[in-house]
């Protein structure tokens, strides 16, 4: 496996690559890697011969209050992951490498980041949209694979690739979870034995919401009242949002006709949680 660090040297290793004729997928993460972000790499190993994985805490997705310093790191880890996990090449750019002194230039997606995390992190989709064209420009993707688990990012990304003519297939991977239904995330090391317990509400307020809809209720507020109480079963939990949208329009519905997405980021003690599941009346 390849450690790049520099956008030349990633610049070098992709024509080397393409001189070959390889076809060439990219993960992009944050590090401190886990099976969600494996199940990532495996869904683009069978679309791509040679697999990028980028590891970079992007300080300007991260809010005033969003504990960037506090980002777990473990490139150690990392790098034994990528490894086994047939990584063809890790990108490990510092801040300094892909935002020199002057850096002045952002990509805004203004559709879909609004509303749910693009309104309680400002500025925090504006940061993603940025990191990921410059990624899509640097390793010139054919595939780039992103998660379910950001629901919205997912849906941002998807509507700038298609914006601004990235010839690159956006494909996403479902949400990994945990045995006991927590969806994996690198902030979860963040929780102590009691709160990881209670982050359980999370998972249990949408299965609960999906039982609820299968049982008959299309009534989305009837539906995000049986999350709310699932979610106030846990003390430490505090809701931030909690919706249910349309999964094309990502616009809040009333009745749930089609399959709907719903939607939650929930505090436990100190750390921000969030999860998603579609929401698919039955006779679809
Ligand atoms: P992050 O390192 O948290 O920025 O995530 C990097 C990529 O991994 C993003 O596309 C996430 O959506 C995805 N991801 C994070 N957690 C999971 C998970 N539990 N299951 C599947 N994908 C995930």
């Amino acid at each position: 496996m390849d450690i790049l660090t520099t956008p030349p040297e990633v610049r070098a290793w992709v024509g080397e690559r393409r001189r070959r004729a390889q076809r060439i997928g990219l993960v992009p993460t944050m590090g401190c890697l886990h099976a969600g972000h494996l199940s990532l790499v495996r869904l683009a190993r069978q679309r791509a011969d040679a697999v990028v994985l980028s590891v970079f805490v992007n300080p300007i997705q991260f809010g005033p209050g969003d504990n960037l310093a506090g980002y777990p790191r473990d490139l150690e880890r990392d790098q034994r992951l990528c490894r086994e996990a047939g990584v063809a090449a890790l990108f490990l750019p510092s801040a300094e490498a892909l935002y020199p002194a002057g850096h002045s230039t952002f990509v805004e997606e203004v559709w879909f980041s609004r509303g749910l995390c693009g309104d309680r992190r400002p500025g925090h989709f504006k940061g993603v949209t940025t990191i990921v064209a410059k990624l899509f420009n640097l390793v010139q993707p054919d595939v780039a694979v992103f998660g379910r688990k950001d629901a919205q990012q997912a849906r941002v990304i998807q509507q700038m690739t298609r914006d601004l003519d990235f010839p690159v297939e956006i494909v996403l991977g479902p949400t990994v979870r945990e045995a006991d239904g927590l969806a994996m995330s690198s902030r979860n090391q963040h929780l102590n034995a009691d709160q990881r317990r209670q982050a359980l509400c999370l998972a249990r307020a949408l299965d609960a919401a999906a039982r609820r809809l299968t049982a008959g209720e299309r009534n989305a507020a009837a539906l995000i009242a049986v999350m709310r109480e699932e979610i106030s079963r846990a003390p430490q939990a505090r809701v931030d949002y909690l919706e249910i949208v349309d999964n094309e329009t990502f616009e809040p519905v009333a009745t749930l006709k089609r399959t709907a997405l719903a939607l939650l980021a929930v505090h436990v003690g100190g750390t921000r949680l969030i999860d998603n599941a579609l929401l698919t009346p039955d006779g679809l």
